[in-house]
């Protein structure tokens, strides 16, 4: 998709209005127009790119020192009892908007949001395998 068409790029252009609650030269974050949760925060980079492996280390950085100051704060303006910080890559992982962004989702025991995590057991030797495939992969 083009940075033309792209809904959080015209957000970042001022051409769709938004709620703002944090910017600097890299980074933009607002508050999701249909929040899981009171609070719910989109951060994003302030340049067109689809997956997070199509930012570089300085945008990932840039990302993620916005990410911990603002959950901290977002957390402690809506009194919130914990977060959820998910980013969505791909659309086989949910992601329906094709520009890099994390959401940080404001959790309370009694949010009704619940929480999937469907692990089963790995299997040892698996894991051995798979951590060397992924260490001679860097
Ligand atoms: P995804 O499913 O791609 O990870 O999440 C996209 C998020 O962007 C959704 O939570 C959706 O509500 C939010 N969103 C989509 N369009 C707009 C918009 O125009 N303004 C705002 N503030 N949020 C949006
Ligand atoms: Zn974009």
């Amino acid at each position: 998709m083009l940075a033309e068409s792209c809904i959080f790029c015209k957000i970042i252009r001022g051409e769709i209005p938004s709620q703002k609650v944090f910017e600097n030269d890299e980074v933009l974050a607002f508050l999701d127009i249909n929040p899981l949760s009171t609070g719910h925060t989109v951060v994003i980079p302030k340049r067109h790119a689809e997956r997070l492996a199509d930012l570089d280390e300085d945008w990932n950085a840039a990302l993620g020192r916005v990410i911990g100051r603002l959950s901290k704060l977002v957390v402690s303006v809506v009194a919130a009892e914990g977060h959820n910080v998910l980013q969505n890559d791909g659309a086989v992982a949910g992601q329906v908007v094709p520009h890099v962004h994390y959401h940080i989702v404001p959790r309370w025991a009694s949010d009704g949001l619940g929480y999937r995590w469907n692990a089963k057991s790995a299997n040892a030797d698996e894991l051995t395998q798979l951590a060397q495939r992924i260490r001679a992969a860097l």
